[in-house]
């Protein structure tokens, strides 16, 4: 039987044909009219004034904070639950990452936990809208404001969703996302700032290409980064916003079947819910095992993976990995992250694929 993997990259489009086009007319450094093209393309699709590309997610999120000006000894609060490029990239710019527990719900940044958290040294918070369910951009920006912090989105995972119909990337002061191989739009490796704010927009542009004054060539007024995006994987890009709407459009009704397919194992599980006025955008569907079924958890991937069916854990809280440890408890992370598994969640899933993934799950549930 056919191995079923957790993603997938579906390059049905243009992509092919634009990357040959890079090849056949030699642009393929990050030079090139692809780069462009698919900023603007990229900003259209947000709602948003600027997107600056990136050679991917991770440099994207250091460029802003860059960009934001973070210093050495500065605090940014972010959640303990994410990947750790987030947490990562702020100690890049020698910044200490402030971790906050989560909402159970959604697994995002728990804005009831940030407040305490917060103290003269801290500059701005980096909600992460996890598996692509938006956090809670509402009460955040409330926070912000009331303490003058930015907000930075981590929309790595969230290409699409929408908070009171405004799409992630064009809510707080400024967006990261990643196009790896596995996110909701690919090129490869590739990432993207997107901001309403014209300076910083123009500070990003500076410190990506090595901090060369636009004006004075080899003139560098500052230390910067050379995080360009190649025209090759812009090309690429471009050809996925091109078909970007289906691919949406795929993994909602994929999330419906998954929905009606393990209704029947709600005993066992919690799905995923939807908080009103949010737009889920499901870069992973995942689910929970009940209370107290933790240490069962690796066993029943392990007996879907027997079944040929590749599954991913729910990442480890910051708090528990060595750069990042700390004996704070974290009671809602602690208990929820090592319930959760990622089902296979991409574009070439069909329903008799649902179907077996379904029975398999019960199967292991019912062990
Ligand atoms: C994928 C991801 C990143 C990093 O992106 P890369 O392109 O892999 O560097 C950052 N944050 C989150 C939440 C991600 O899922």
């Amino acid at each position: 039987m056919n191995r079923i993997s957790v993603a997938h990259p579906k390059l049905a489009g243009n992509e092919k044909k634009y990357v040959l086009d890079c090849l056949d007319t030699n642009w393929i450094s990050s030079n090139g009219k692809y780069i462009a093209a698919f900023e603007d393309a990229f900003a259209k699709f947000c709602g948003v004034k600027h997107a600056v590309a990136a050679n991917n997610g991770t440099t994207a999120l250091h460029l802003a904070l860059v960009a934001l000006n973070l210093q050495p000894g500065d605090e940014v609060i972010i959640p303990t639950v994410t990947y750790i490029a987030t947490a990562n990239a702020v100690r890049y710019c020698g910044a200490v990452p402030v971790l906050v527990d989560v909402c159970a719900d959604t697994m995002n940044i728990d804005p009831a936990d940030i407040e305490r958290r917060i103290t003269p040294r801290t500059r701005g918070i980096i909600p992460v809208h996890l598996y692509g369910h938006p956090a809670d951009m509402d009460a955040l920006a409330l926070i912000a404001k009331r303490h003058g912090l930015w907000v930075l989105e981590d929309a790595a995972e969230a290409h699409g969703a929408e908070v009171g119909g405004r799409r992630v990337g064009a809510i707080g002061d400024c967006a990261t996302f990643s196009f790896f191989g596995n996110k909701i739009v690919t090129t490869g490796e590739g990432g993207m700032v997107t901001t309403n704010d014209d300076e910083l927009a123009k500070r990003l542009r500076l410190y990506r290409g090595q901090g060369v004054d636009p004006e004075r060539r080899y003139w560098f007024p500052v230390v910067g980064y050379n995080y360009r995006m190649t025209n090759i994987q812009a090309a690429i890009g471009l050809a996925q916003m091109e078909t970007v709407t289906a691919a949406l459009a795929e993994r909602q009704a994929l999330a419906r079947l998954y929905d009606e397919a393990l209704a029947t194992l709600r005993d066992a599980l919690v799905l995923p819910g939807v908080r009103p006025g949010m737009h889920h955008v499901f870069w992973m569907y995942t689910v929970f095992l009940r209370e107290g079924d933790e240490a069962r958890r690796d066993a029943v991937m392990k007996s879907l993976d027997a079944d040929g069916i590749e599954t991913r854990p729910v990442f480890y809280p910051m708090h528990v990995l060595p750069p990042y440890r700390e004996s704070n408890a974290y009671p809602v992370a602690d208990e929820w992250a090592q319930r959760g598994i990622n089902l296979p969640t991409h574009q070439f899933l069909t329903p008799s694929d649902v179907g077996r993934i379904a029975a398999s799950l019960k199967r292991a549930l019912a062990r």
